[in-house]
């Protein structure tokens, strides 16, 4: 029995197994909310202490319930974006052939002259192993400018209308824009899209990213998330307004945590955005240090790093350092030694998103550095069978030295659900059931903690989310069943019954 049993609870939700992550009553029978906060757990057959006249009891009906997901690293406008889009991802089309037939279609649809825009191809998977060309594009839809984006976001292929609309073949000078070798002319494929391509490329009107996030809401809540880390590098003062437009609205149920651009510092201060600004529904948890993606070079200089990272800790931001591969990994972790040595604060909390490859003499380093991994397990669900390198996502063995896990889907770039990533973290499989060192596979527990508890150390918010603790939100997903004692290879068949936020019903089943 809880001290605040007596209390009248607004909701209570019974007959359940909750999963507390809370150390001192891991497990419990039922919550109780009382207003946006958890009130109290109990027994099975406590709910006489919290019952009032107005109390609504809900019957879980022998489900689970655990601390809402929390997505640790996602990019949510673009994921809007791409809802929106033509969906061209592999389990759609596996052939240029099929992206055509796929453009060919909505641009009949299409009023002449508005833009086609598609998402989620991958070479890779496509029959003929290369991207559509212009001309490709070109026989489809002719008459629309077209816009193909890579799975990754990264690259995109324009049609010819789309490089005469943006001017982009002039913008660009030779190395983002592809060259057909025959020709000698550009074959369409946007190699890097940057801030060039994408300020040439009109945005989403305002009544798009309203409709756009509608679908990014319902999708995560259908997935039991209840907070989102938006970790775009590029975020500034216009991405805070739009999130406070669609978030005012109506449009947003999950929490938001933004993570602002490292390089943009100055233009922070005056808009007034520090670490912590804002509320439960939308704060700055820290800065983006993303010097790889917004210089364009993959490895900058790392005295560049370092003078970044030490300008953003006196602004007294909290950084999450942007680590695609190993050279950019080793260099985090001297920036953030540089930091420690130079202008050491209680509590650094560094971050360090994706380390998808992490080489075993680095994990002591990385212990030190006290910083949290943030990691998509998922890629190696979704995009293993392409993968060939060893020390890929090594879980079991970061836990077991004791460094902070926080996991992710980094969506739009993999889906957002994140079964995708726990039953990764615990089997190891790829999508075809290829499997990687199954030695580094955690157990359903551990996965679970890593996306609730962990997510919300990862954004310094664990005094009020990640556990179902009197006092803390009541962010909640119930499933239908308990993962901790589900058969592993059968994670994935879990659904979500219930998703709560701020102890009002988000989505329901
Ligand atoms: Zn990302």
């Amino acid at each position: 029995m809880d001290a605040r049993s007596g209390t009248t609870a607004d909701v209570v939700l019974c007959n359940a197994t909750v999963i507390t992550m809370d150390g001192a009553r891991p497990r419990a029978g039922l919550a109780a909310i009382r207003g946006d906060r958890i009130l109290a757990l109990g027994d099975r057959d406590d709910l006489g202490l919290f019952k009032g006249a107005g109390t609504r009891v809900i019957d879980c009906q022998g489900g689970t319930i655990i601390p809402g997901f929390n997505d640790a690293h996602c990019h949510p406008l673009a994921l809007a974006s791409n809802l929106l889009s033509l969906d061209c991802s592999p389990r759609t089309v596996s052939s240029i052939r099929d992206i055509q037939a796929q453009i060919r279609q909505r641009a009949e649809k299409t009023r002449e002259g508005q833009w086609v825009r598609a998402a989620g191809y991958d070479e890779f998977y496509l029959h003929e192993k290369r991207p559509p060309t212009r001309w490709e594009l070109d026989a489809a839809s002719p008459r629309h400018p077209v816009m193909l984006v890579h799975r990754t976001g990264q690259n995109c292929v324009l049609n010819s209308l789309a490089l005469r609309l943006t001017g982009i073949s002039a913008k660009l000078e030779g190395s983002s824009l592809h060259l057909d070798r025959d020709r000698g002319e550009p074959d369409g494929l946007v190699s890097r899209v940057d801030e060039e391509v994408r300020s040439a490329i009109p945005s989403m009107s305002e009544e798009e990213a309203e409709e756009g996030m509608k679908l990014v809401n319902r999708e995560y809540l259908s997935h039991g998330v209840t907070s989102l880390q938006d970790t775009s590098w590029t975020n500034g003062w216009r991405h805070w307004r739009v999130w406070r437009r669609l978030i005012e609205r109506g449009y947003v149920s999950p929490r938001v945590s933004l993570f602002l651009g490292a390089q943009s510092l100055d233009e922070h201060r005056e808009a007034g955005l520090s670490m912590g600004s804002g509320d439960d529904r939308l704060r700055v948890a820290g800065v983006k240090l993303a010097l790889d993606e917004s210089t364009g070079c993959p490895h900058p200089p790392l005295e560049d790093i370092k003078d970044l990272a030490l300008r953003a800790h006196k602004a007294g931001f909290r950084i999450a350092f942007h680590v695609s591969d190993v050279p950019n990994l080793r260099d985090s972790l001297v920036a953030i030694q540089s930091i420690w040595r130079q202008a050491p604060r209680a509590d650094h909390r560094f971050r360090l998103e994706h380390c998808a490859i992490c080489p075993p003499d680095l994990w002591l380093r990385l212990k030190a550095s006290h910083a949290v991994v943030v990691t998509q397990p998922s890629f190696l669900y979704f995009m293993g069978d392409k993968y060939q390198t060893d020390y890929l996502y090594p879980l079991a063995s970061l836990k077991r030295r004791g460094v902070g896990l926080a996991l992710s889907s980094d969506s739009p770039l993999v889906p957002t659900n994140p079964l995708f990533g726990i039953y990764t973290a615990v089997t190891r499989r790829t999508e075809s059931g290829q499997r990687f060192d199954p030695g580094e596979g955690v157990s359903a527990a551990e996965a679970l903690e890593m996306y609730t508890l962990g997510g919300a150390y990862a954004s310094s918010e664990e005094d009020v989310k990640g556990s179902i603790t009197p006092g803390k939100l009541a962010d909640l997903a119930v499933l239908n069943s308990d993962p901790t004692t589900h058969a592993p290879e059968r994670l994935l068949e879990l659904g979500v019954a219930l998703t709560i936020v701020g102890g009002r019903i988000a989505w329901e089943g």
